[in-house]
């Protein structure tokens, strides 16, 4: 195998659900973890069964390839698909027993045509409500005749409702009266749905932040995806909660490490890399890392400041990270040697110094784009 390896834990993983699960009310609060988006990077068909056997009932997919997937791996727990398919989609979604979120007639008539095609009868859809995200969904006034005109369709049921929280992430005072505004409006719109006669299923709308932060608004179903992998949402972190009184533990599930493959004695103002963005002012040792943009070692990594570490000490990046490869400067008399295990972020246990969410602050992104970035080319190696 490639020096070049993403270590998956799925124990950790298996310990965030159940801390999670430690916030929920088993007993009418089912969970749905987001798996989409290859689980973020994590692995998809491994990460969904360990989540499955911690206590998960639901994952949650974007495409239905993804979804496929799941069903291909043996996988029999429903599976929602969180964004819209394209027509020609539509047999392999229902063939596959995948639960879309509609929110229009003309989409729900494709299911529809479909699950009757297919002989499926009963074929379960969730409505999507458009509560303040400006993404998909009816509005809240509209729900009660979408949900009869969903009904209307032959061969569909309602399985549920669901509705996408944009800032439940944020703390700050604004952002939190939007959230709650969000929220009653999706009590609204199921208050709706009911005046219509007709029974909502499962009610659904909080993401990783809102089943931490707020409890009340658990319903039926919580959708959490990033806390599984053990990264805290937008602003908040494990301070946040300590001081709230309800602290959660989450731990990394992915390490991302690689080998120092070769180190070059550099003497003083000699260049590294394309564009020769960095010279050497005296002499040092340049570790050489096969780890390039093509795993998900950014390109803009380059000139934030992002550092690896080996055997317990951190070395910095130095001029641009190319497509294969990367340069460290390990200075004079570092001891590395050549082989050695470079730690770019994960678990403590690994050696990692540093986890996603401090590379993602170093370059302006979120956790979730630096795990989900990590591509194909790296393999994933399961631990539990
Ligand atoms: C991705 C997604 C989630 C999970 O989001 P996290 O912030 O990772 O918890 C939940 N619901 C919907 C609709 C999503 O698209």
């Amino acid at each position: 195998m490639r020096a070049t390896k993403a270590i998956i834990h799925l124990d950790n993983l298996k310990s965030n659900i159940k801390n999670i699960k430690s916030f929920t009310d088993p007993s009418h609060t089912k969970m749905c973890v987001a798996v989409k988006a290859d689980a973020y990077g994590h692995g998809a068909v491994q990460c969904a069964k360990a989540v499955l056997e911690a206590g998960a009932d639901f994952l949650a997919v974007a495409t239905v390839d993804e979804g496929a997937e799941l069903r291909q791996a043996g996988i029999k727990a429903p599976v929602l698909m969180l964004s819209l398919c394209c027509p020609e989609e539509v047999p392999q979604a229902v063939k596959n027993d995948i639960t879309p979120l509609v929110f229009d007639t003309d989409y729900a008539e494709l299911f529809s045509k479909e699950a009757v095609a297919q002989g499926k009868d009963n074929y379960a859809v969730h409505l999507a409500v458009d509560t303040g995200m400006g993404r998909i969904g009816v509005l809240p006034e509209d729900a009660g005749k979408a949900a009869e005109a969903i009904l209307s369709y032959k061969n569909l049921s309602l399985g549920g409702m669901c509705t996408h929280f944009a800032v439940s992430d944020c703390t700050d005072e604004e952002s939190r009266r939007y959230t709650k505004l969000q929220f009653s409006r999706f009590e609204e719109a199921v208050g709706n749905v009911k005046k219509s006669g007709i029974d909502p299923g499962i009610r659904h709308c909080c993401n990783s932040a809102a089943t931490l932060d707020l409890r009340e608004c658990h319903l039926d179903m919580v959708r959490p995806g990033i806390i599984a992998y053990g990264y805290y949402p937008g602003d908040m972190n494990s301070d946040y909660f300590t001081q709230k009184g309800t602290p959660v533990e989450l731990k990394p599930v992915m390490t991302l490490e690689s080998k120092v493959c070769a180190v070059r004695p550099f003497t003083s103002g000699k260049s590294v890399g394309y564009g020769r963005t960095w010279t050497s002012d005296s002499e040092t040792d340049i570790g050489v890392l096969t780890l390039g943009y093509a795993d998900g070692m950014l390109r803009k990594f380059s000139s934030a400041g992002i550092c690896v570490a080996v055997d317990g000490k951190v070395y910095p990046v130095r001029g641009r990270i190319c497509m294969d490869q990367c340069m460290i400067d390990l200075g004079l008399n570092s001891g590395v040697k050549r082989w050695d295990r470079a730690v770019i972020f994960g678990d403590r246990r690994d050696g990692a110094l540093q986890t996603a969410d401090d590379i993602a602050r170093l370059t302006g992104t979120i956790s979730y784009e630096i795990t989900s970035c990590i591509t194909k080319r790296v393999p994933r190696v399961y631990t539990e």
